[in-house]
């Protein structure tokens, strides 16, 4: 297995392998990119056919971070970590504070959150061997109610701000009501962002494979319920897919009506080149890791104050960030996720820059 001739490989600053065979942990932590501050991201818990696969996952996901982190303006860098398993067979309290000593022996390089596969229960177990961990203290949220660390609140107002930026840039509309959104996911962040757009005025169509999250929808927004087959096709305003990764594809684009995409789901695109396809066709894409960036902006206030007032202002700077990659990918005519990186590498290489020059001057002056 390569490691750092892997195509994922991209200049990771860390990556560490940690076998424990009293508890049969397998786990590597992955850290990308520390220019901007320690990495922060979830710890995935899944049942990898391959060490490879597990490599790759976490090499991908981890670089991710540190796009997600700096586009958010964080004092973060980009991390994620994976353990080699299934949850529900092999996940135990034992196995989760061994994962704590592992990352506790990187002194802070990289905080755990939680992710797919593991939940604030996890975390808190290894927390007993590690103060590194986020999202597990209750806190104010960025409405001022108390959290018990879920980022799902505010991923979901970071992306109704998001969904506002774009209708207001693709579609000159700043009044919600009467506007036609569909959302496919009605879970944690698609429930929540159906009411935002409820309360806002729009009109609602939904769908989510769990019959008892759209009848909720249904009951409490008067969203009209669809089927899988028409939700990213119908004759709205915009869609907003908030449930799976790889929905924007060669199948599903040229039926999209919808002028403006704008959901909280991970790795929407299911190649990087569905983004120019979206643009060719008139459609306006907001990048996923773009958009979805509440959560973590929440979490990161977590450990830093906890102050919900500027936990609300740092979630709503993601409709101006949006609104910076709207301007210029319109201006240059190249899409909106292209010109996402771009604005992320600038973010986090200018730090960098400015870092080395500090270092610098300080063993001039020695
Ligand atoms: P969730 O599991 O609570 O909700 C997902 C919903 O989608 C569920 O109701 C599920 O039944 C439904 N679903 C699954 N497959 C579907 C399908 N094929 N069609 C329609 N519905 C389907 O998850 P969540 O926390 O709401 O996250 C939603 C998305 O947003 C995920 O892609 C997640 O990675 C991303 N995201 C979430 C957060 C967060 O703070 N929760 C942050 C960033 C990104």
């Amino acid at each position: 297995m390569n490691v750092f001739s892997h195509p994922e490989f991209d200049n990771h600053e860390h990556v560490s392998f940690f076998c424990d065979p009293k508890t049969g942990l397998k786990a590597i932590i992955a850290v990308h990119n520390t220019s901007r501050g320690p990495a922060l991201g979830g710890c995935r818990m899944f049942p990898y056919a391959t060490d490879e696969e597990a490599l790759r996952d976490v090499l991908r996901l981890s670089r991710g971070m540190t796009y997600k982190s700096a586009l958010a303006n964080l004092d973060l860098g980009g991390g994620k970590s994976v353990i080699i398993g299934d949850p529900r067979k092999f996940k135990t309290e034992e196995l989760m504070e061994a994962m704590g000593r592992f990352i506790e022996q990187l002194n802070g390089l990289y905080i755990a959150a939680e992710d797919s596969g593991t939940s604030v229960a996890d975390l808190q177990i290894m927390g007993r061997n590690t103060k590194h961990v986020a999202g597990i203290a209750s806190h104010p949220g960025f409405d001022g109610k108390p959290s018990n660390g879920d980022p799902s609140p505010a991923t979901a107002y970071g992306t109704f701000v998001g969904l506002k930026a774009a209708v207001k840039h693709k579609l000159g509309i700043t009044d919600l009501t009467g506007l036609k959104v569909a959302i496919q996911g009605i879970g944690n962040v698609g429930y929540r962002l159906a009411r935002h757009l409820h309360e806002a005025g729009a009109q609602l169509w939904v769908y989510d494979i769990h019959q008892d999250q759209m009848d909720r929808a249904v009951e409490e927004f008067g969203a009209i319920p669809v089927s899988a087959d028409d939700i990213l096709s119908l004759p709205v305003d915009v869609i907003a897919p908030c449930a799976l990764g790889a929905v924007l594809n060669d199948q599903s684009i040229p039926k999209i009506q919808a002028k403006v995409i704008a959901g909280a789901a991970n790795n929407q695109l299911e190649h990087p080149y569905h983004d120019e396809v979206l643009m060719n066709q008139g459609i306006l894409y907001t990048p996923d890791f773009v958009i979805n960036a509440g959560g973590i902006i929440d979490v990161f206030h977590e450990r830093t104050d906890h102050d919900a007032d500027k936990v609300r202002a740092h979630v709503e700077s993601i409709g101006e960030t949006l609104e910076e990659i709207f301007t210029r990918s319109d201006r240059d005519q190249r899409p909106t996720g292209v010109i996402a990186n771009e604005l992320a590498e600038e973010r986090f290489e200018h730090i960098s820059a400015q870092k080395e020059q500090a270092t610098h001057q300080f063993a001039k002056a020695g």
